[in-house]
Formats: structure tokens, C-alpha cells, sequence
């Protein structure tokens, strides 16, 4: 059986395979948090655009500067202001944070070290030359990248685009991500369930972890666990950019969805993965579309989708997904799993310089009420049954990724 790392690096290497470039559209840049960038940004002028000092001050030439010496204040430059005067041998002017440095200075003394009286400015030390200046083009150079093609909005890069006025952005379109649920048993969760339905709380979590990458939810709904139902809600949710489904990937005999999707001429890709929770969880290529079937059970739907969809959806929508951000943490309490499976516990971590991890009591993939207490992912290696206390395990923090 495949493990995670090698189901996760196939559902890359598909995807690559299958990838066409999204649609693009523009977006001002309030609306850009967490969208991927269409098209590379460069820098409209240099960066900064002058010798920008950095310190409250006083604007020097390094080469007069000692402990003891004077030298004479001949003005005084606030941020914004054009130099006009230029510092001579023996003279300074007095600099404010974000001023350019005047012709003749090569460096900032910081205001604490020094005294004034009157126009006498005495220095409490030598200064080396660009001493708290940012030289011009530094940070990036004219027409240089500045942001590039496939990068994701975050706060930083919505700064970048609107210093170099690149604002609005063009984007590329949020990719359609079907999600149709199945299982005789599922009502729609605004519904009463009779005493033995229950609520369809997949539709509701895989929407919002779609939403969460700024991709399209798609609500198909929910097939009867019967071939044809599902044969022709699959099919129609093979319009959508890629396809998930939930439930019905077991050995069940109702278990269809990996049935219906040969029938529709699918390429199976893999259909078991050494984990727990989400062991049978399907990935097909079916008309050019990437299908997830993820099983059923709630804990195992939000763990598959986590490892497997989002990177497909990564790439889908013109980026690359990173790796799995592992943390590594001491665990406070031991624990034993089977072995021969790649286990995905919820657990609280407490982070700081040493962290630590406690596994939550739990009823299984489908409790998930412990879910909601559970702030990381406990991850116990195949070829381990037990874990001691303070033994080291690696995390995957909720929320990072
Ligand atoms: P399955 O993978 O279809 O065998 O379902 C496994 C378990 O998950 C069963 O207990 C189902 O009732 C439950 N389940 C299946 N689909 C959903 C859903 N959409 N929302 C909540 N629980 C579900
Ligand atoms: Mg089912």
C-alpha cells in the first residue's frame, strides 16, 4: 500500500501532467488577500528610490566622525523633502527617518549620540561609511521582479504591489471545486434527520477548507448510494475544475464511487493509502479532471482533503504546494497505534521554544467534536507502535497550512 508521502508526491505529479493555466482576472488589492498571482510585478523605480536614511539624526561624512569631534549643522531634511545642500567637509545636517542623504554624507549619526549647542553638533563616537543609510536599489533594482507569477496575496506582497503601484492585480481565477456527498443515511444539514440519518457535515467542512484556499465551492449535493444516482451526479460534477467526493470508497456493498468512476472511463490512480484515518481514500484522473473520493467518516474527510486535495488544488490554481510544514514537539503523554499505518492523531500542541504535544481521547474518525479541541495532528509513523512520554513526534499544526 502506498504510503502518504508517495500517494501525496502522485497527486502532484498528475496534476502537474493535467495542469492548463487558469483564466485570469483583475482584482483591486483589497480583494486580492490569498489570491495567486497571473503575471510577474516588477519594480516601476529603484528601490528605494534614493539613499534613504534610517535614523533620527544627523546626515555625516564617516571619514570626519570620532568620539569628541564637532561638526556644524548646516540644515535640516524631514522625509519627503529634495536635498538642496549639500554636507562639506566638517559640517552635517540634521536627518529625519525616510529623508534622502544629502550630496558629500555617506552615512546617519543616530541623534542619542550626539549633543547639540546651537548649530554645534558633538559626536559620542566614529560611524563606519553607510552607517543607517539604505542605499538606492538595494532592496530591488528598476524592472526587476519584485513579485513573481504563481505567488499567493499575503499581507507582505499586497504591501509589495502597492508600493510599486501595481494595484489593481491580475489574478488568476478562483478554480470550481465540486463537492457531492453520498450515502443513503446523509440529510442535507439544515434538515431534521430521521432517528438513524445524520447531517451532512462533509459538504459543510470540505466547502469551507475549499474556501480556506480561496478556491470555489461547488454544493452537488448528495447521491444515493446507488450506481446510477451516482453515476450521473459524478458526471455532472466532472463540469467543475476538480471533483470531491465523500463516503462510499470502502469495501461496503454500497460502497460504488470507485465502480462509477471506471465506468465513466476513470484512471484510478491509487485507492488505499497506509494511513489512519482516511486508509481507503481514491484518486482518479477521469476526463481530464482530478476526482478525490474521500471516505466518508468526518475526521477522515477533513485528514484526506488536508493531504491529498490540497495540493492538488494548489497546483490547480497556479501555484506550488509547499511541503507539509512538520513541527517537532515532545509528547506528554504515550501512546500506542497499530503499526503498518501512518497515523494522523488530533492532539493539542502548546508552542513556544520546546513544544509539546498531548493526544486527545478520541472515538474515531468520525468524533468530530474532537476535532474542534484539536489545535495540531499527532503524526505516529508506520514502524512505531508505541510512543513514549517525552519521546520527539512530529506535528502538523492546524491553521499553517
Ligand atoms: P462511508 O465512507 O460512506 O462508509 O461512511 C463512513 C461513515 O461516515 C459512516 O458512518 C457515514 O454515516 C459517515 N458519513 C458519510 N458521509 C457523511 C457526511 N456527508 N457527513 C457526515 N458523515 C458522513
Ligand atoms: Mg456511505
Amino acid at each position: 500500500m502506498l504510503s502518504y508521502q508517495q500517494a501525496r508526491a502522485l497527486v502532484i505529479s498528475r496534476l502537474h501532467a493535467i495542469f492548463s493555466e487558469p483564466h485570469t482576472e483583475s482584482v483591486a488589492l483589497a480583494g486580492a488577500l490569498g489570491r495567486v498571482l497571473a503575471g510577474d510585478i516588477l519594480a516601476d523605480r529603484d528601490y528605494p528610490p534614493f539613499d534613504r536614511a534610517i535614523r533620527d539624526g544627523y546626515a555625516v561624512r564617516s571619514a570626519d566622525t570620532r568620539s569628541s569631534a564637532t561638526l556644524r549643522c548646516v540644515g535640516e531634511l524631514k522625509a519627503g523633502d529634495t536635498p538642496t545642500v549639500s554636507v562639506a567637509p566638517g559640517t552635517c545636517i540634521q536627518i529625519m527617518t525616510g529623508a534622502a542623504l544629502p550630496a558629500g554624507a555617506d552615512a546617519v549619526v543616530m541623534i542619542e549620540h550626539t549633543q547639540r549647542n546651537g548649530d554645534i553638533i558633538q559626536l559620542d563616537r566614529a560611524c563606519k561609511p553607510g552607517q543607517h543609510v539604505v542605499l538606492r536599489a538595494s532592496e530591488q533594482a528598476a524592472n526587476q521582479i519584485v513579485l513573481s507569477k504563481g505567488t499567493r496575496f499575503s499581507f507582505s506582497e499586497i504591501a509589495a504591489a502597492a508600493q510599486v503601484g501595481a494595484a489593481p492585480v491580475t489574478v488568476f481565477a478562483k478554480r470550481r471545486v465540486g463537492i457531492l456527498s453520498t450515502g443513503d443515511e446523509v440529510v442535507d444539514f439544515t434538515a431534521s434527520p430521521g432517528p438513524f440519518q445524520i447531517r451532512n457535515s462533509n459538504a459543510a467542512s470540505l466547502a469551507a477548507q475549499v474556501q480556506a484556499m480561496h478556491a470555489e465551492p461547488i454544493a452537488l449535493g448528495k447521491a444515493q448510494d446507488s450506481r446510477e444516482d451516482l453515476h450521473a451526479k459524478i458526471a455532472a460534477g466532472l463540469l467543475t475544475d476538480a471533483l470531491v467526493l465523500s463516503g462510499g470508497v470502502s469495501a461496503g456493498k454500497y460502497d460504488f464511487v470507485e465502480a462509477v468512476l471506471r465506468d465513466l472511463g476513470a484512471e484510478i490512480i491509487f485507492d488505499a493509502v497506509a494511513i489512519r484515518p482516511g486508509k481507503p481514500v481514491v484518486f482518479a484522473i477521469c476526463q481530464g479532471k482530478p476526482v478525490f473520493g474521500l471516505p466518508g467518516n468526518p475526521v477522515s474527510t477533513m485528514v484526506t482533503f488536508d493531504l491529498f486535495v490540497r495540493p492538488a488544488v494548489e497546483i490547480l490554481s497556479g501555484t506550488e504546494p509547499g511541503p507539509l510544514p512538520f513541527i517537532e514537539a515532545a509528547v506528554v503523554k504515550g501512546l500506542s497505534e497499530k503499526p503498518g499505518l501512518t497515523h494522523f492523531l488530533p492532539a493539542k500542541a502548546e508552542y513556544g521554544a520546546h513544544p509539546l504535544v498531548t493526544p486527545l481521547v478520541w472515538q474515531g474518525s468520525g468524533d468530530i467534536i474532537a476535532m474542534t479541541r484539536a489545535n495540531c495532528l499527532l503524526v505516529v509513523p508506520p514502524d512505531r507502535e508505541t510512543i513514549e512520554p517525552n519521546e520527539r513526534v512530529q506535528i502538523l499544526p492546524r491553521g499553517l497550512w
